[in-house]
């Protein structure tokens, strides 16, 4: 059976001689593939061996690239990734926050947390943030952001080295809960998309969006100028680029305006970040 987190008997450091010896462990569920899926729930375990050449590894951060968008074998992209497989269940550990296990491999691209042989467990990750983004190779990839959950580093490959990447820190987000909290009550916990106000025993439930993204590498402003407010479904479909935003505020990708209040001004240059990303996932 497979679970995220931990599995006993195997803790952080510890080597493994090959792909197979991994998989009988129960960490990681293929023998070829990166993202190992619990199907339809997220993914349990990523393996980070050079496959792609758009990852990125600060070592407690880690830029991971999606799968597929080659031809078996080739290291290099020829088409976009499709959002489907273990993509989409990665993208799901966004909304479970279910923990990713990592293991790097000995040909990483970039060397300095790789180890020199074998594979090493380095421990849970979670994922912050996913996004599409134009590769290296000039495709679609899908990219995710893995935080480690201790912040600890994993050890240098050369102890000697000093790593050459600088931490993009681990730090987690600082959000200020008084700007969803005021402009909740502006839309009085209505929906800006759907017009829906969500309410259980009595209680309103709406969602403040960021438009664009907190946190590197889209460092979006904590400001009610970067937020909306949205019910849930609609919150998923935001998230996830399945809409956007056009400059008179009519929605794309699917029917209607967003709703505006006077009182709140919306940072047309953040629109426009998440724009230029709901055309990378759609084009
Ligand atoms: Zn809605």
């Amino acid at each position: 059976m497979q679970i995220f987190g931990h599995i006993e008997g195997h803790s952080e450091g510890v080597k493994f001689q090959n792909r197979e010896e991994i998989k009988s462990s129960g960490l990681h569920k293929y023998h070829v593939a990166g993202i190992s899926r619990i199907l339809g729930m997220g993914s349990d375990c990523i393996i980070l061996n050079g496959g792609y050449i758009d990852d990125e590894d600060y070592g407690d951060v880690i830029l991971y690239t999606g799968e597929g968008g080659r031809p078996e074998g080739s290291p290099r992209q020829t088409f976009d990734q499709p959002f489907t497989r273990g993509n989409l269940d990665l993208s799901k550990n966004k909304y479970t926050g279910d923990p990713i296990r990592v293991i790097r491999g000995p040909n990483l691209r970039e060397k300095q947390y790789a180890p020199k042989e074998h594979y090493r467990y380095d421990g849970l990750y979670f994922l912050e943030d996913y996004w599409p983004e134009t590769g290296i190779d000039g495709f679609r990839i899908w990219r995710y952001k893995l935080v480690k959950e201790n912040s600890s580093l994993p050890p240098l490959r050369d102890p000697n080295q000093p790593p050459p990447r600088v931490s993009i820190t681990a730090q987690r987000i600082q959000r200020d809960p008084n700007i969803p909290k005021i402009l909740k009550q502006k839309y009085d916990f209505t929906c800006q998309v759907c017009g829906i106000r969500l309410e259980a025993n009595d209680n309103p439930y709406a969602i403040g969006a960021h438009i664009k993204g907190l946190g590197t590498p889209h460092n979006g402003p904590d400001s009610e100028d970067n937020m909306i407010i949205l019910c849930p479904n609609h919150h998923y479909l935001f998230d996830a680029f399945a809409f956007s935003i056009d400059d008179d505020f009519s929605l794309i990708g699917i029917d209607g305006v967003l709703t505006k209040k006077n009182n709140h001004s919306i940072n047309s240059e953040c629109v426009k970040y998440h724009r230029d990303l709901f055309e990378k996932a759609n084009h």
